[in-house]
């Protein structure tokens, strides 16, 4: 029974950081512990790291804290590659040491011994392809190219030109300050895979969070099945009836499995936990990535809608109060018309119609497969079609 709800506690635990950390921020959890939490983890807790050091060590520790963050995250740097490797490299030496010995076993045939290496060469593959390979970078003789393919909308795009690079920002693209250069359709920069994720490598990236989603579910499910295979080929549940007098029901029985099995297999449960979870975060980010890719939409892009929206919100306040002093300077019946403008406030901050909004707005949305397509094909690799759409719009 110990061991039970000591699972039960390490599980609630682990929920409740997972979904304070991704989801924290959500505004039904606002004033909730579960906000406070988030806050905790993603900024109180470097905050008081920070207080600690400078209290310890001084200006002389606080400054080396500031190096240190601007050389990991504003400047290009291999840590989190290295970090990959060693995670990919590091959970497969794992699985291969304490699991391999296992196969074939009851539940799983010999193919999984080359099959989880030719899966893990993959994902090491999408990962090299993402990381190293041009994300659509703008440069004067390429940028007629880009300009001609990505149209402005004149809503959160329109003509300028970059500031340090000197040249016509496209429409859909950023400056990365990390990479110091312009990147087309420019989604983020991605301290992963120490590049932008652009115009050019977004089919990778995507590629990348389903491979390693579907890589971690193949993982847990391996190791689950090798377990389940020693439960059969020891005759665990027979020995537990017959020896021990366990009621022959799941209920019974998984208690005193389970303390069994992480008797004699702790590693591979650590592993099939771990493997777990990841696979939930990946899975997390695959889903709003995927989301962004069928609505041709960016990472930057969202946070260039939310900027327009609350300006929109703003300018509309603003013109209701402008008409409400107005008609009080006039004198007017105000004061009947007053309850019908608060409804209309409060309908016009629906979250539904801000949606509404994006999508109405959004001119590079062009239907589901025509953005998949353009995920799969950029469009500047495809100048002649652009050129004509560009004439004839
Ligand atoms: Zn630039
Ligand atoms: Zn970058």
């Amino acid at each position: 029974m110990e061991i039970q709800w000591i699972l039960v506690c390490h599980g609630l635990v682990t929920l409740l950081v997972l979904v304070s950390f991704l989801c924290g921020q959500w505004p039904i959890f606002d004033g909730t512990p579960i906000q406070r939490i988030n806050h905790f983890l993603t900024f109180g807790a470097y905050d008081y790291f920070q207080r600690f050091v400078g209290f310890v060590f001084g200006a002389r520790g606080t400054n080396a804290i500031a190096s240190a963050e601007y050389f990991c995250c504003d400047r290009p740097n291999q840590i989190l590659q290295i970090l990959y490797f060693a995670i990919v490299g590091g959970t497969y030496y794992l699985v291969a040491t304490s699991s391999f010995r296992y196969i074939p076993g009851y539940y799983i045939s010999e193919i999984h011994r080359y099959a989880s290496l030719l899966a893990v060469g993959v994902g090491v593959l999408l990962f090299l392809l993402a990381s190293f390979s041009d994300p659509g970078t703008v440069k004067a003789d390429n940028v007629s190219l880009y300009l001609s393919a990505y149209p402005y909308d004149n809503i959160i795009y329109s003509e300028k030109d970059c500031s340090t690079c000197k040249i016509p920002k496209p429409a859909r693209s950023k400056h990365c300050s990390i990479c110091d250069r312009c990147v087309a359709r420019f989604d983020h920069h991605c301290g992963w895979m120490n590049n932008c994720i652009g115009e050019r490598n977004t089919r990778y990236f995507v590629a990348f969070l389903l491979w390693h989603t579907l890589l971690c579910i193949y993982g847990t499910v391996a190791i689950g099945l090798i377990l389940a295979g020693q439960v059969k080929e020891f005759k665990v549940i027979g020995i537990l009836t017959v020896y021990y007098g366990v009621d022959n029901s799941f209920r019974r029985l998984t208690p005193h499995v389970v303390q069994w099995l992480l008797g004699a297999y702790n590693i591979q449960i650590l592993l099939m936990v771990f493997l777990a979870i990841v696979s939930l975060l990946l899975a997390g980010f695959f889903g709003y990535h995927a989301k962004l890719c069928l609505t041709n939409t960016t990472t930057n892009e969202t946070f260039k809608w939310q900027d327009y929206l609350s300006w929109q919100r703003k300018l509309s306040e603003a013109r209701a109060s402008s008409a409400a002093l107005k008609a009080s300077i006039n004198g007017t019946d105000s004061e009947r018309k007053s309850p019908e403008s608060k409804w209309r406030a409060i309908f016009r901050r629906s979250p539904l119609k801000e949606v509404d909004v994006v999508v109405k707005n959004n001119m590079y949305d062009k239907g589901f497969f025509q953005n998949i397509l353009e995920v799969i094909v950029p469009l500047s690799r495809r100048p002649l079609a652009s050129q004509t759409k560009s004439k004839s719009g």
